[in-house]
């Protein structure tokens, strides 16, 4: 199994989000890579019309390569929770959508009250995943997953970390991702296992 290389010197971030943009810069950042954003090349935002992460990913990165004459990747992510049968998944984002912007409570109490519905088991296992999808003009790619597993807890706890950080307790640790240090949450994370399994492939 070997994989494509990256071999030049600028890469475009398939993203219109500041975070995750800083974020992996910031990873890449050994590599001497100079980083631009798909939001920065003012490129537009194709619609994420797959069911799975890997698709989505896929759709992101192969259009900002397409639009950039560049390499670029991309990143897709969320939670999926057993008991209710592996969803929100692709639609993690979807669950907080408001006509005034992203409410995450109301997207972890609506996980948490589906599952009480439900009458799902103890623990409420769930993991986080993390798809990243580097993609070259010439239509070639590869793929990298990345997960973490765990349970969702309520009531929320912590106020550390974004999204649904306050429910999910990831194995091992009695603590969640919401209080968690932030250092040590990027250590073990479903995108630090991905981002290791990319360097791996394509940048060593
Ligand atoms: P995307 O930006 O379309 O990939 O959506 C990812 C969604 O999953 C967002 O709503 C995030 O809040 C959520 N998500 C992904 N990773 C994490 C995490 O580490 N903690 C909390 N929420 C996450």
């Amino acid at each position: 199994m070997t994989m494509r290389k990256f071999s030049g010197d600028r890469l475009v971030v398939a993203t219109h989000n500041k975070g995750k943009l800083e974020e992996i810069s910031a990873l890449l950042e050994p590599f001497q890579v100079a980083v631009t954003s798909a939001g920065e090349l003012g490129l537009a935002e194709p619609e994420e019309t797959e069911s799975t992460f890997i698709g989505n990913a896929r759709i992101k990165a192969h259009f900002a390569a397409q639009a950039s004459g560049l390499p670029a990747l991309a990143d897709d992510s969320g939670i999926s929770i057993d008991g209710l049968g592996g969803a929100p998944g692709v639609y993690t984002a979807d669950w907080a959508e408001t006509p005034k912007g992203r409410d995450f409570v109301m997207a972890m109490t609506r996980a948490w009250e589906e599952l009480e519905a439900a009458q799902a088991p103890y623990p409420r296992t769930a993991q986080f995943r993390c798809t990243l999808v580097m993609a070259w003009p010439d239509g070639h790619d590869e793929v990298f997953e990345g997960v973490m597993p765990g349970q969702v807890v309520w009531p929320m706890r912590g106020d550390q970390g974004h999204g649904y950080d306050p429910i999910f307790q990831p194995d091992g640790f009695d603590v969640t991702f919401g209080e968690m240090d932030r250092w040590k949450k990027n250590e073990i994370s479903h995108r630090a296992d991905a981002f290791r399994k990319l360097v791996k492939g394509c940048f060593t």
